[in-house]
């Protein structure tokens, strides 16, 4: 069953990545295979990171609830289909939060910025992202099972779901715009997320939801009125091919030249 899944996320990926260049929503400032060949590098990097982190840290905490029903969900003792909506959606505002926070703390910043360098933006961004910020997002993601309480069932779904909403609004695909504007009021389009891609942090400092579109809209952060040929994608200072390159990405966090605007 587990195969499968991964099977269909990757032909849905791969559907995707050639949708995205038959149909393109932003002009590409780096084509060819080299850029690709980096965010699958540094995507095979936080894969290995997370699935190391997961196996020691979320997946234990997740058991830990079931066992000693500690967690608010399940101090309610709310019946299963409320427990799972409830949980899903809990997760996926409290992720809101830690996206959030990723751009305000300068610690968080420093890794999240990696995945915010990349010069375009398409199904591969959504797999770029710094192993460092991925551990650390994995002990954040302890804490939202340990204090919410969400069993190994939610998490799973929430997460699967997230997987291919991340890939999804990452991509450039053009979609046409009514289909967009019909998405945006439910989840995260390649539109509304191109927005927070933009090298202005004004625009940066918008649409920071991952699933859920309903965020953005109760903290007052959605903006949709931005044209993607008005977006410039990337960071203020690293907008040069010299300096997103796999070392340069790598090595970012640690470097004392890092992302010096925090947006
Ligand atoms: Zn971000």
């Amino acid at each position: 069953m587990r195969s499968i899944k991964w099977l269909a996320f990757g032909v849905a990926v791969g559907a995707l990545f050639v949708a995205e260049r038959l149909r393109p929503l932003r002009v590409r400032r780096e084509p060819g295979v080299e850029r690709v060949a980096r965010n699958l590098a540094i995507g095979l990097l936080a894969a290995a990171t997370t699935a190391a982190c997961e196996l020691p840290i979320v997946a234990p905490a997740a058991k830990l609830v079931e066992r000693r029903r500690i967690g608010v969900l399940q101090w309610l003792r709310l019946p299963r289909a409320p427990r799972i909506v409830l949980g899903f959606l809990l997760l996926d505002y409290t992720l809101y939060l830690w996206h959030w926070l990723n751009h305000r703390v300068p610690f968080l910043w420093r890794y999240h910025a990696v995945h915010h360098i990349d010069l375009d933006l398409d199904s591969t961004t959504g797999l770029r992202f710094h192993f460092g910020e991925l551990a650390l997002a994995a002990g954040f993601r302890a804490a939202q099972v340990l204090l919410l309480g969400v069993d190994r069932d939610t998490l799973r779904l929430w997460q699967q779901m997230l997987l291919l909403s991340v890939v999804f609004h990452h991509s450039n695909l053009e979609l046409p715009i009514e289909v967009e504007r019909g998405l945006v009021r439910l989840v995260v389009t390649p539109r509304m997320h191109g927005i927070h891609h933009s090298m202005r942090p004004d625009e940066t400092d918008s649409n920071y939801s991952s699933l859920l579109s309903w965020w953005d809209r109760l903290h007052r952060s959605l903006r949709l009125n931005v044209p993607q040929s008005a977006v410039t994608i990337g960071v203020d200072g690293f907008l040069r091919r010299d300096a997103v390159t796999l070392e340069r990405s790598l090595t970012l966090p640690f470097r004392p030249d890092g992302p010096a605007v925090l947006h």
